[in-house]
């Protein structure tokens, strides 16, 4: 029998997911995930906001409309399987005035279209019924978005393919992927090749994507440029004032959502998160700055073109970056108990966020074959959600497209 080996680099939530679904397609096949810190799972994967999103928003047809509807079903089914905690705590999306209904109303549509389960429009005093303290005129109610910890899913999985015969060679950062004739050489930042020749490499590598890309011989572009997103954990005595996940309607002037409540799989109930450019790709504490980092993107044309456009949006996030009190704010105006709540700051997360050349932000997820390589360009959110669904995806088509 032909014992096919695969490489596939990045050891967050899709990098396993896709060494375990080559495994559980083909058992006995030789599968290794290169992962260049110490343990799994340590960025995005780890940093983020926990939902379970239900695919309200996508356009219907695209990879992020199918890749989360097949997604929140594998998530959920795995999270049973496996008695990782998972609460369907459901989310609404409140429109404030009725400038917002037009909005609202196109969600809705989208989000039936897309086969979400449950999701109606409901009037204020059944918004009230779901969550006592929040203000809204009108919202669409999806009572399967769930919570869990995307850590702990992605954790689990690694030990699963070390159960499954796959093997994950940590504290190993990959510098490129060198194709020769039919087969794939992962070469190291220390300059060792892996000795093994793959047959096939997939590279899943997060806020590192567009450089491993490009090193491997890959397009330049898309570029990605990161945003951070701060959480606050709101006092423990008022977090029962909101009981699951209250979102705004999108501002189309906006390119990221606003701050909004999410409740956390520990319980804690979170604020946040805002966006703003991070003075590095992995900077989580916000104190250091990575001179690599901020060169790219202040030498990308995109990253000019992104901040001339979004001057607004620049200037509502960065008011919530400066200010606490503007930050609670901000989510207050849904639960306006919560005006005055105490707040704790959480641990950031920063968006691998793609951008064009020309300053648009890649909204749909971009996974990209070339030869025997493949790899992930733009991941962003739903992507936790959607992970075992883009590993089925590149598994089963991309793989298997000549
Ligand atoms: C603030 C925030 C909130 C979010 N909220 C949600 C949400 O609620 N729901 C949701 O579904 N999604 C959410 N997301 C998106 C989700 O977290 C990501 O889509 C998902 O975690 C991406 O997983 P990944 O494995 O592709 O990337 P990552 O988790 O970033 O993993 C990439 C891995 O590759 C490794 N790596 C990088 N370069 C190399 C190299 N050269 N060699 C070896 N290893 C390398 C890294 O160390 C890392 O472990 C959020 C993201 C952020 C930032």
């Amino acid at each position: 029998m032909n014992r096919k080996r695969y490489a596939v680099v990045g050891g967050g939530i899709n990098g396993l997911a896709v060494a375990r679904q080559l495994l559980l397609d083909e058992p006995g096949a030789s599968v290794t995930v290169f992962e260049k810190e110490g343990a799994v799972a340590q960025h995005q994967s780890s940093h983020n906001s926990g939902v379970v999103h239900a695919g309200l928003y996508y356009e219907p047809g695209g990879l992020k409309a199918r890749l989360c509807r097949r997604g929140v079903e594998l998530v959920r089914r795995y999270c049973l399987e496996n008695a990782i905690p998972y609460d369907e705590c459901g989310k609404v999306v409140v429109a404030l005035d009725e400038q917002e209904l037009p909005r609202l109303d196109a969600i809705h549509k989208k989000a039936v279209a897309n086969g979400v389960p449950g999701v109606r429009l409901v009037g204020k005093e059944e918004l009230r019924e779901i969550e006592p303290n929040c203000i809204g005129i009108r919202a669409l109610h999806s009572p399967h978005t769930a919570i869990v910890s995307y850590g702990e899913v992605a954790r689990h999985i690694a030990r699963e393919i070390e159960a499954r015969g796959g093997s994950i060679r940590l504290n190993a950062p990959v510098r490129r992927l060198i194709e020769r004739g039919s087969s794939v050489h992962v070469e190291l930042d220390s300059g060792e090749v892996d000795a093994r020749e793959f047959d096939y490499a997939i590279a899943c590598s997060g806020l590192q994507s567009d450089r491993l890309a490009q090193q491997s011989g890959d397009a330049a572009t898309p570029r990605i440029v990161p945003f951070f997103g701060q959480y606050y954990v709101i006092d423990e005595a008022f977090k029962n004032h909101v009981k699951g996940l209250i979102y705004p309607v999108p501002d189309p002037r906006f390119p990221f959502l606003g701050v909004h409540f999410t409740k956390r799989i520990d319980g804690q109930m979170t604020i946040g998160p805002n966006a703003f450019i991070s003075l590095g790709r992995e900077n989580y504490d916000g104190k250091r700055l990575n001179l690599r980092d901020v060169a790219d993107f202040l030498a990308y044309p995109g990253f000019w073109k992104f901040a001339s456009k979004n001057l607004r949006a620049t200037l509502r996030e960065l008011k919530t970056v400066a200010s606490e009190s503007v930050f609670v704010r901000e989510a207050a105006r849904y639960v306006p108990s919560l005006a005055d709540v105490a707040v704790t700051p959480a641990v950031r997360g920063i968006r691998a966020q793609a951008m064009q050349r020309d300053g648009a932000l890649v909204d749909d997820f971009v996974i990209r074959r070339q030869g025997n390589v493949t790899h992930i360009r733009n991941a962003p959110s739903p992507g936790a959600t959607s992970s075992l669904a883009i590993a089925e995806y590149i598994v089963r088509d991309v793989l298997h497209r000549q």
